[in-house]
């Protein structure tokens, strides 16, 4: 072990073998640090080994929902389409888990329940469901900010007889739809993106909508070699904006919704109902995108509402059905963006119900459908796309240990706390990848992945040569980076009173209601975090 200093097996243990996990081996061990990842699952991926529901795609342009740490890596891999779909970015995960051979130091089908610091030791005994033990001088939660499926308790769910799956738990075998009739609930972006998919083989679908959602075509489309490689030529100067960006994301050339002809230009408060109009005429969904300030003023948001839903009752034939469809009382934009192929064409079909549930909510769960206020409906087969216990759920599923046996999950009982998004005061040598507080889930997750590994793997490597053996922040710097959080995501229609997101934590019943991500762009946190590293890791105290 190369900063042998304590008694511990491994120089970090890590949980999770997502892309977060398995960037974070592969760049300790290429310092020369010892490393052991359990994951839960039986591969690498995460996300993209759990999410296998029809129609599960990225929704940020492939060329940059990639990695950029390896020169080879971005030259070889060869992307299909703009946006790639679930089996090709799961076919990537297995790529990189190859050429880097980085399946030997990780342990599947391996449940996490415990991580203890053993502070007399100063090491962290990391504990799995079968009742093994691993000690790291460091521990690091890459668990993911969207991997705890949630399914809600519903009255008579137990009952149901047919078969039932979960978008976030979606079996490897695949489901076979024809000659099925299948009810689902949900519609965020996975219910959006598994619903046009589903409608094209199943007998009957119906879905269940409780909240309209606003969501804009995708304009996906294969990549020609000749893209790919002006693009891969381009990479230095991708990469340099992704990391600079507000959210990691650069469009570069990639028609990326279908507005890149359209410059953000004079403010919506500025036009008229005629002008709007037409322009929706014209554009459709994209026209919504060209305002400034409808992320940032409610009557400007209500005004671009107006035209989506103009937009909406154009796509669907049928006027009550398209009523159904239209978003209403909240704004747009204070969820995460959600993009499509043909949804709302989809409800055109025979074969397709809409409930809206604001017209009579779901009463219970019967053995052969859903009953709701407004009627029965019958089904053999039913799908949650109900999404996740999002940001904190993976990290207090387990019983997390820090100093003295404080606990992470009563000090996070009002609300997440940490300094960066990356450590929490009273748990040294501990680290969570794109934790709450960091930009993680606001941005293209591998660009704000790559950084978050580069700057622990860097402390690591400091700590190391200078002989520390634990790094810890205080109660009191993290007061400091939450009251900034929190005043940069004030005024956005992200904390919008009418907001009821995931990102507030307002989808589990219970769960405190905190903005969890920090708003102020990939950039700006990037710099951030330069600055505490060469100040001497500001904010952190080192100890030999
Ligand atoms: P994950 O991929 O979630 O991996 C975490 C791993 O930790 C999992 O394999 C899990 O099994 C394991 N784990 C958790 N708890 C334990 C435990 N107790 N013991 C052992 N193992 C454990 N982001 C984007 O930027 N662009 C997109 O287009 C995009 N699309 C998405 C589509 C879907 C359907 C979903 C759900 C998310 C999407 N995301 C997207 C976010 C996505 O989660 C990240 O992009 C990225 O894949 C996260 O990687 P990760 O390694 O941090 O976490
Ligand atoms: P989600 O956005 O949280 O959507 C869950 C859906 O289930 C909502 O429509 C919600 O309705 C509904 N729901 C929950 N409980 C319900 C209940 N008891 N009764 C009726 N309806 C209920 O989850 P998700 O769609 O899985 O997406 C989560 C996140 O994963 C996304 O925001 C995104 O970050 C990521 N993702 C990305 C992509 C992509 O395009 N790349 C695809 C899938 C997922 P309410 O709105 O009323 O709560």
């Amino acid at each position: 072990m190369k900063g042998d200093q304590s008694k511990a097996e491994f120089d970090a243990v890590i949980v999770g073998a997502g892309f977060s996990g398995m960037y974070m081996l592969y760049k300790l061990r290429k310092e020369g640090f010892s490393v052991k990842v359990l994951e839960t699952g039986d591969d690498v991926g995460g996300t993209w080994y759990w999410n296998r529901y029809p129609g599960a795609r990225c929704d940020v342009p492939s060329m940059e929902y990639s990695f950029s740490f390896s020169e080879k890596l971005q030259r070889e891999w060869a992307w299909s389409e703009v946006m790639a779909g679930q089996p090709e970015i799961l076919g990537y995960a297995n790529h990189i888990a190859d050429r880097f051979d980085l399946r030997r130091d990780i342990q599947f089908n391996t449940k996490v329940t415990t991580a203890r610091f053993e502070e007399k030791l100063g090491v962290w005994t990391v504990s799995t469901e079968s009742g093994e033990d691993f000690t790291g001088r460091f521990c690091v939660m890459a668990t993911g900010c969207l991997s705890v499926p949630n399914t809600p308790v519903i009255e008579g769910a137990d009952k149901f007889s047919g078969d039932i799956f979960h978008t976030g738990f979606w079996p490897k075998e695949g489901v076979d739809f024809s000659k099925r009739r299948v009810g689902i609930i949900g519609t965020g972006s996975s219910g959006i993106q598994a619903i046009p998919v589903i409608a094209e083989t199943v007998e009957h679908l119906t879905v269940f909508q409780r909240t309209p959602n606003y969501t804009m075509p995708a304009y996906n489309k294969p990549l020609t070699e000749e893209f790919r490689q002006k693009a891969i030529s381009n990479y230095p100067e991708i990469r340099r904006e992704q990391r600079e960006s507000i959210a990691g994301i650069v469009g570069y050339g990639f028609g990326f919704g279908g507005a890149e002809n359209i410059e953000p230009e004079d403010q919506i408060l500025k036009t008229t109902a005629e002008e709007r109009e037409k322009l929706v005429e014209a554009e459709g969904f994209a026209a919504i995108r060209r305002y400034l300030d409808v992320q940032i003023d409610p009557e400007a948001n209500e005004l671009a509402c107006e035209m989506y839903r103009s937009q909406v009752s154009r796509v669907i034939e049928d006027q009550q059905v398209a009523e159904k469809l239209m978003p209403k009382g909240y704004p747009i934009g204070c969820k995460r963006p959600v993009i499509d192929t043909n949804y709302y064409e989809t409800y055109n079909k025979k074969n397709v119900t809409l409930v809206d549930l604001r017209q009579g909510g779901i009463e219970e769960i019967a053995a052969n459908g859903i009953q709701t206020a407004q009627g029965f409906y019958e089904f053999d087969t039913l799908i949650y796309a109900t999404g996740f216990d999002a940001m904190t759920g993976a990290l207090e599923r387990i019983n997390i240990e820090g100093r003295s046996g404080f606990k992470l999950k009563d000090y996070w009982a009002a609300g997440p706390r940490t300094y960066l998004g990356l450590q929490i005061s009273g748990f040294p040598n501990f680290f969570t990848i794109t934790g709450p507080g960091s930009p993680s889930v606001l941005s293209n997750m591998l660009v704000s992945i790559e950084q978050h590994v580069d700057w622990l793997a860097e402390l690591i490597s400091y700590m190391t040569k200078h002989q520390y053996s634990t790094i810890e922040t205080s109660s009191a710097v993290e007061d400091e980076w939450i009251a900034h959080v929190n005043e940069v995501a004030q005024g956005t229609m992200f904390t919008a009173k009418s907001c009821n997101s995931w990102y507030l934590g307002a989808n589990i019943p219970g769960k405190p209601r905190i903005f969890m991500p920090y708003v102020g762009g990939v950039g700006e946190y990037r710099k951030k975090c330069d600055e505490v590293a060469a100040a001497g890791y500001e904010g952190f105290s080192l100890r030999s």
